[in-house]
């Protein structure tokens, strides 16, 4: 039977603060956010972009949380203490100054706690040059990469299966890959862009990047204004890397995302000026791209851009985009003007070195200005919203079953197994294919196939069509009693009649 089952609706952030914002406009009320200072240049840089951001008076309220060095070494292994959680989640939104990580084990990443717990699944990353005031390699490189943040092979799902084989689960769900993208096509909108390319390794991955890239085709017809395409994840870095100017917003999976962020930020040459977001349906945090930079923390020198930028990505999403573009033009206008910090100072092209204070300064001065040679940029009233669509539940049919063994009998001759196994499955089953690494190995392996203690074993029934759960346990009980070593098993199963598993290589 087909049912139809609704998402839980879901209540945008953006819609929350910007309804807030709504709210607070006739008694001139303010958005309230939390500021964490953080560690090393932290501090400085978040002292001047509190000072732009009151000279643009902007509509929000702030309240000061502490996480971070201090916290770890009062014994909060996160980092992060229960008072801040809870300003955290009343507030919704986070600006956070980069932290330093405590060396040594025991301490948990700041940034994989805030993004897991609160749910932050878009991670927003511009890669941008700023040439010819900041030198670049590539003058004209203006991309976005939306990196998925929360599933894929980041759920840290690992097991030992055999002496000689590990296994890491790479999860990819349907919502999840809406969510996400459905973003990357509003964001793509929000800040005026016409293109989405998503990255996927679908050749491959049939089944989680085929699902990715299909959901991306379904969304990209609802958006006919802006241009999809998909380019398989290896040549695609290969061409970000080459000539990313041809990108405009990217869109991926975790793992991916994770990569080409770095890259993008790498080859732009202003990993200094990049703001970073990471977006969630309850909450959001903004931050600098990079660290703490300890090695000149309280010289006064630390450049404030990234994390001015990334506030500027949170004035946008909390619905104040008029303040983020009187901010981002002026910050724009006072790189234009030659006015750098130490880190992207050269004499080619800066007219003053200035302190993170006087950076400061200098693009409170140019508020209400915008740039003459660098394009202005426009922000959108509305944000980015994402409201995900009723997800349609299929009818599953189990026909069949993958049975894991360890095994390491007589040269790990496949066609000896095999036959065991022929022996051993009680009807209905019958050994479809035995492989090893995903590679075919029986029947009619080739033997120069390289084989490990780790196989497995498909059985389907004779006649084909349904099985059920008792007959699986009928077939294990076989083959431990065949005393065959049974690590675990997968269920075949077919979705609205098409096969929810991959053949193997092969087959
Ligand atoms: P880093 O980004 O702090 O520093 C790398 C280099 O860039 C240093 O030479 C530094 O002086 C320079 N630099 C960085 N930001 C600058 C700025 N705004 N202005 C001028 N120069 C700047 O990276 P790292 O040294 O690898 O890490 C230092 C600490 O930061 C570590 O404890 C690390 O765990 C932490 N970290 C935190 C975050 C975060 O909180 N999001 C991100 C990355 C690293």
């Amino acid at each position: 039977m087909k049912s139809a089952h609704l998402m839980q609706p879901e209540t945008t952030l953006s819609a929350v603060v910007q309804e807030q914002a709504v709210r607070a406009s006739p008694s001139q009320e303010r958005i309230p956010v939390a500021v964490a200072y953080g560690d090393g240049i932290g501090p400085e840089i978040m002292d001047a972009v509190m000072r732009v951001l009151d000279a643009a008076k902007a509509p929000l309220s702030y309240d000061t949380v502490e996480m971070g060095e201090k916290v770890y070494q009062r014994g909060f292994t996160s980092g992060i203490t229960p008072e801040t959680w809870a300003t955290i989640r009343r507030n919704r939104v986070l600006l956070k100054a980069p932290i330093t990580t405590p060396q040594g084990g025991g301490y948990k990443s700041l940034n994989v706690t805030l993004r897991k717990a609160l749910n932050l699944y878009a991670n927003v990353r511009p890669a941008k040059s700023y040439a010819p005031f900041v030198p670049a390699r590539h003058p004209d490189m203006n991309v976005v990469i939306i990196r998925e943040n929360e599933e894929d092979l980041y759920a840290g799902i690992e097991h030992q299966q055999t002496s000689e084989v590990v296994q890491v689960l790479k999860l990819v769900t349907r919502p999840g890959c809406e969510r996400i993208i459905r973003y990357a096509f509003e964001y793509a909108r929000a800040y005026g862009r016409h293109k989405v390319t998503c990255m996927t390794k679908d050749n491959i991955m049939k089944l989680t990047d085929g699902l990715f890239h299909r959901v991306f085709n379904e969304v990209a017809t609802e958006y006919p204004d802006i241009q999809a395409e998909h380019q398989i994840i290896d040549i695609g870095a290969a061409r970000l890397a080459d000539t990313p100017e041809r990108f405009d917003v990217i869109v991926t999976l975790n793992l991916y995302g994770d990569i080409l962020s770095d890259i993008a930020a790498q080859i732009a040459g202003s990993v200094g000026l990049a703001g970073s977001a990471n977006i969630g349906s309850q909450a959001a945090m903004f931050e600098a791209v990079h660290g703490s930079a300890p090695d000149i923390a309280g010289k006064g020198i630390a450049n404030p851009s990234g994390l001015l930028v990334a506030a500027t990505q949170m004035l946008v999403h909390v619905g104040a985009p008029d303040t983020a573009e009187l901010i981002k033009n002026a910050w724009l206008r006072t790189i234009e003007d030659g006015i750098h910090t130490a880190d992207v100072y050269d004499p080619k092209t800066s007219r003053v070195r200035a302190t993170t204070q006087e950076f400061a300064e200098a693009v409170i001065a140019r508020l209400g200005e915008e740039p003459r040679h660098l394009p202005p940029v426009r922000y959108r009233a509305g944000g980015v919203n994402v409201t995900p669509s009723p997800v349609a539940r299929s009818e599953k049919q189990l026909v069949g079953v993958d049975v894991f063994l360890e095994w390491n009998g007589a040269n790990r001759s496949s066609n000896l197994l095999g036959q065991m196994l022929e022996e051993a499955a009680p009807e209905p089953w019958l050994l479809k294919m035995i492989t090893n690494r995903g590679v075919k190995v029986y029947p009619d392996g080739l033997p120069e196939t390289f084989c490990t203690d780790h196989w497995r074993c498909r059985f389907m029934p004779v006649e084909g069509g349904a099985v059920n759960f008792d007959q699986v346990l009928a077939l294990l009980a076989a083959l431990h009693g065949a005393g065959m070593d049974v690590i675990k098993t997968e269920h075949l199963y077919t979705f609205d009649g098409r096969p929810g598993y991959s053949l193997g290589q092969g087959e």
